[in-house]
């Protein structure tokens, strides 16, 4: 039986979404964490469930320190969930420093997404190695790139895979509602401006009125948003 085949009931609220997951796909199920405000709410519902849930972080070589102090205490928060951390190959980023250079992803779009694919995406494949579904923190309001997004759907197109977004409908002040009644802890750059947090070098702080993900590789144009961690078919993205 494929993944997409044990779709969830319809409507289902966020922590009987995780707990959905949990009972159906048991240590197949892991938990993609970035360390970001969403995600330290997964990680929360995620312990809820009472299961040993598979978390883990692409620990890209270009993070900020504070996205790994955050992971820590989430770490020492929820100890009976199971952290891992995947790193990118040394040859790989050595081979890609040698092409374009440590900044060379600001070049051009080309170069941008050849350096995901060596710190994000080939570890993404090792992280999901096994994984039958995954959860990820993503929600409809953050990109024109997840305005059609489901809460359950196949993982780029692939029926082996599930790809779960609890928070797919929630708004900001409802995720930071949660971490705050539940005293979650999140990630202190939050608290600098930056609503969405990724590699050092592509994330900055936004300023009062803009987009929330403006602060994301701000020098592309939004729809080519993305790393590829949440390429659907129909976005014509390798
Ligand atoms: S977000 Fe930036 S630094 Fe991180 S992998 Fe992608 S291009 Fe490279």
């Amino acid at each position: 039986m494929t993944a997409s085949s044990l779709l969830p009931s319809a409507g289902l609220e966020a922590q009987a979404l995780v707990q959905w997951a949990a009972d159906t796909f048991g240590p197949e199920l892991t938990l993609a964490c970035s360390a970001g405000v969403e995600d330290s709410v997964l990680v929360h519902l995620a312990a809820q469930t009472g299961q040993p849930v598979r978390v883990f972080l692409l620990d890209t070589g270009r993070l900020h320190p504070e996205t790994h102090e955050t992971y820590d205490r989430l770490r020492q928060c929820y100890p009976g969930l199971r952290f891992e951390a995947y790193s990118p190959e040394a040859a790989d980023v050595e081979a890609l420093v040698t092409e374009q250079g440590l900044f060379g992803f600001r070049e051009g779009l080309a170069q941008r997404h050849a350096c995901c694919e060596v710190r994000k995406l080939r570890p993404l494949r090792r992280a999901l190695a096994g994984s039958r579904a995954w959860l990820t923190g993503l929600r409809r309001e953050q990109s024109p790139t997840r305005s059609d997004l489901r809460a359950a759907e196949p993982d780029g197109g692939t029926p082996e895979r599930l790809k779960v977004a609890p928070l797919l409908d929630w708004g900001h002040e409802q995720v930071w509602a949660f971490v705050q009644a539940h005293q979650i802890p999140t990630h202190p750059l939050h608290d600098a401006g930056f609503p969405s947090i990724g590699c050092a070098p592509c994330t900055r702080a936004i300023q009062p009125g803009e987009d929330l993900r403006a602060g994301r590789w701000w020098w592309e144009h939004p729809e080519h948003k993305e790393c590829g961690l949440h390429h659907r078919p129909t976005q014509g993205r390798p």
